[in-house]
């Protein structure tokens, strides 16, 4: 009888990889030439240094906050939206690279959860719309920050507007966050203010520096984009700790995770595009808004452009030699951008629809020549089926996705646990897939 179960799981393989109309639609509503747009004008306001003006109507953040408060009010008035306006505005006392007591304003839009059950969840997206130049206290010079992050910054006013009139189970956060240059410092106090209030972040995705194709060396790559997420995460209880040493899920923690599903919905919904599922946190010695949400325990991640131009990043606008430096309109790829922001936006649409994932997944079968799992199913009538996830211990990616009934017990056999990872999702009738969870308890 198991080996039948098996039999018919192997026979559904690749049914999960089919694309949903309405995601479909959503996708192709994003529009490159509304994120050229948007950085442009994010652009023209000369710097929007974290320190800079912030009463000049054209210059500095001020501007910028007003603008990109006025895009986003824009879009709860559109017909059918469901957003709701965000603000997230504190002043930010002395601290490193804060000489003195600064007013950060992050702004962006709400798109509400309909599920009752799952009022507290939610996905949060990010971009980062301060800017800087050579000198990271410099808030006078030209500091255009069109790639850095002004590709961020068009994708959530994108996203944002292409899924206005979702009704997602759970809640999605599309921000515009400040103070990342200085230290990140938008993106914590969002990332402690959403702790305070209780919200469980499902996933959360810093999109930072993703719309140039010309790396330095030359070398031009408009078709791969890379996701970095911690493997052992930021914040561990020690019963946490005890399980991740006993099971090694170094590389498959719950950031890990969401990075491999952005991956998986990105590349099932976006032509000729190659997300690279790094094995890093972010980049050598480098970081972004989704270390902030690790900090507080939530899972996170960061999209980048495959290749990255350091004569464009964090440099005053200038030519020496003939050489040009700067973070100029010139060098920001709107399709390529777009193309990102639709992998996004595949991944959000899907997860947001998706049913409550299983609880409390248990790994049996020690010492025996069969696994044993079993879980708990949630209270929520949307499951239709579930997707176990599974590769052999030494492979980094999931080696096989097999769909299975509805069901809270499996034996796999001849399989032996130790060779072996194991993960859960679920999934609804249109195909909307939970991300997968592995496995929380042994016996
Ligand atoms: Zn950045």
């Amino acid at each position: 009888m198991r080996a039948l179960i098996c039999l018919a799981l192997a026979s559904a393989l690749g049914a999960q990889e089919t694309r949903t109309p309405r995601v479909e639609h959503l996708v192709a509503a994003v529009d490159p030439a509304r994120m050229e747009a948007t950085v442009a004008k994010l652009v023209s306001f000369g710097t929007r240094h974290t320190l800079s003006d912030q009463t000049s109507p054209t210059r500095g953040i001020g501007a910028a906050q007003r603008w990109l408060t006025g895009q986003f009010q824009g879009m709860v008035q559109l017909r059918g939206s469901r957003l709701r306006y965000f603000e997230d505005r504190f002043t930010q006392p002395i601290a490193p690279r804060i000489p003195a007591p600064v007013v950060i304003t992050n702004v962006g839009a709400v798109l509400p959860g309909t599920d009752p059950a799952r009022a507290k969840e939610a996905i949060v997206l990010t971009g980062h719309y301060d800017s800087r130049a050579t000198d990271v206290m410099d808030a006078v010079s030209d500091a255009p920050g069109a790639d850095d992050d002004g590709s961020g910054t068009a994708m959530m006013l994108e996203l944002a507007r292409v899924m206005a009139a979702e009704k997602p189970a759970v809640t999605v956060y599309f921000v515009s966050v400040s103070g990342e240059e200085q230290g990140l410092y938008g993106s914590t106090h969002l990332a402690k203010r959403l702790k305070a209030e209780g919200v469980e972040v499902l996933a959360m995705m810093s999109v930072d520096i993703a719309g140039n194709t010309e790396g330095s060396n030359g070398v031009k790559d408009n078709v791969t984009a890379r996701i970095w997420s911690e493997g052992v995460p930021a914040v561990e209880t020690p019963a946490e700790r005890r399980l991740r040493l006993a099971l090694g899920t170094e590389n498959d923690g719950r950031s890990r995770e969401w990075a491999r599903y952005l991956k998986r919905l990105g590349e099932r919904y976006v032509e000729n595009l190659d997300l690279l599922v790094m094995l890093r946190r972010d980049r050598i010695a480098r970081g972004s808004d989704h270390m902030s949400f690790t900090a507080e325990g939530y899972p996170a991640a960061c999209l980048r452009e495959a290749q990255e131009n350091y004569d464009r990043q964090h440099q005053n606008v200038r030519t020496v030699a003939g050489r040009a430096y700067g973070d100029d309109l010139a060098h920001f790829d709107a399709p390529y951008a777009a193309k990102l922001a639709r992998a996004l936006c595949a991944a959000v649409a899907t997860l947001a629809a998706a049913p409550a994932p299983v609880r409390d997944l248990t790994l049996g079968g020690a010492v025996s020549p069969d696994t044993k799992l079993r879980w708990t199913l949630p209270a929520d009538p949307r499951v239709k089926g579930l997707l176990l996830f599974r590769r052999r211990a030494d492979g980094v990616a999931w080696q096989r996705i097999e769909r299975l009934p509805v069901t809270d017990h499996l034996v796999i056999p001849d399989v032996v646990p130790d060779s072996n990872v194991y993960a859960l999702a679920t999934v609804d009738a249109e195909g909307n897939e939970s991300l997968p969870v592995g496995p929380t308890h042994l016996e």
